[in-house]
């Protein structure tokens, strides 16, 4: 039993290795001054930092360990299995820099979708081939799939989307994870706010699943700058090499830390409940062509002449994303669920348009 599951972890290893550049598998990380003590108390004279306390003085820990305890206990996901990062963006950079080679290997996304995997593959001179999504913005699995060659090294999917709102099929997601022999990066950052099941369960059962999710959305800490990538801890090991070693800082570690002892459950709620009244508010407005069902926290919404209100709604102060020149979001803008009272504004102005 025991050799099963080693050689079972043996076979996981080597094909997540045989995925990677080739100048990644056996990149010999930077040694921080930590990385060659890891006492807790003494006179530490080894970093070359400012003796007199500040707070601040000190080089954060690069393994981000209490944060990713407390993480590991909120997520029910080992932390051995749990990557931080300066915002999802620095995970979708590295699953790049990590997984393709430059002006070689590709990946898929679907379209429309969140703007960052796009930006990160041109950065890292990858190609993206972009799969529309089907009508009702549903992942059309087979023709990702299709999509793919001998140099796809990864799909990222958005459930729920940005900037559709919509969760995506499971049964749809589960046939790439059985079929796609790549990584597959599902990307949960409203996660929060759909009342769908998490793929981080699943992450035992596929070693090549990364789940992105963020503090920036529901739990209230866009401005800290904290992302994080859930994987097989080969993953978050390649993760942590090719990292820049203190790339969470300090006063982020630490407010985070206490952000999430208090929790945010009440306000999640909260917007919820807003979400699902402003749609039906937003509904019965004559200026409304459509509102898209949402598992997020924001509304995609249909008009017959979005830029006129987007520009009426600037004038009265109200600032939303223009989403009607993307490919199936035609005549569309996104909007955030807000408070209680920017709603009811919201809702007052549109309700003004004639
Ligand atoms: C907002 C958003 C993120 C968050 O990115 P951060 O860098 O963590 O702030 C990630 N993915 C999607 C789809 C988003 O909409």
């Amino acid at each position: 039993m025991f050799n099963c599951v080693l050689w079972e972890y043996f076979n996981i290893m080597n094909n997540l290795r045989a995925l990677m550049r080739p100048n990644i598998r056996d990149l010999k990380p930077y040694s921080t001054a930590r990385d060659e003590y890891q006492g807790d108390v003494g006179t530490y004279l080894d970093a070359n930092e400012n003796p007199f306390d500040s707070g601040y003085n000190r080089y954060p820990d690069p393994y981000q360990k209490e944060l990713k305890e407390a993480l590991s206990a909120i997520k029910s996901v080992e932390a051995r299995r749990i990557f931080a990062g300066n915002g999802s963006d620095e995970a979708i950079d590295l699953v790049f820099r990590v997984f393709c080679v430059p002006g070689v290997d590709n990946v898929v996304s679907m379209s429309p979708t969140y703007g960052m995997y796009k930006v990160a593959a041109e950065i890292n001179d990858v190609r993206m081939r972009e799969v529309p999504l089907l009508p009702g913005f549903r992942l059309d699995a087979g023709a990702m799939l299709a999509a793919c060659d001998a140099n796809t090294k990864a799909i990222f999917l958005c459930s729920p989307n940005n900037p559709t709102g919509n969760a995506l099929e499971r049964e749809a997601i589960e046939r790439i994870l059985r079929e796609f022999q790549g990584i597959t990066v599902i990307d949960e950052a409203y996660a929060d706010f759909y009342d769908g099941d998490s793929f981080l369960a699943r992450l035992g059962e596929y070693p090549n699943l990364i789940v992105l999710q963020t503090l920036s959305k529901a739990w209230g800490m866009a401005g800290l700058r904290l992302g994080l990538a859930f994987a097989d801890p080969v993953i978050i090991d390649t993760f942590t090499r090719v990292k820049y070693p203190y790339n969470i800082n300090v006063a982020t570690q630490r407010i985070v830390l206490e952000k999430l002892r208090e929790g945010v459950a009440r306000q999640v709620q909260d917007i919820i409940s807003q979400r699902d009244a402003l749609l039906v508010s937003l509904d019965e407005l004559e200026v409304v062509k459509e509102v898209y069902p949402s598992d997020s926290n924001f509304l995609l919404v249909r008009f017959d002449d979005p830029r006129a209100v987007y520009d009426m709604l600037i004038d009265r102060g109200i600032i939303v994303r223009d989403r009607s020149q993307v490919p199936l979001c035609e005549g569309c803008l996104r909007i955030t669920v807000g408070t209680e009272q920017e709603n009811r504004k919201l809702l007052d102005i549109l309700n003004s348009i004639k």
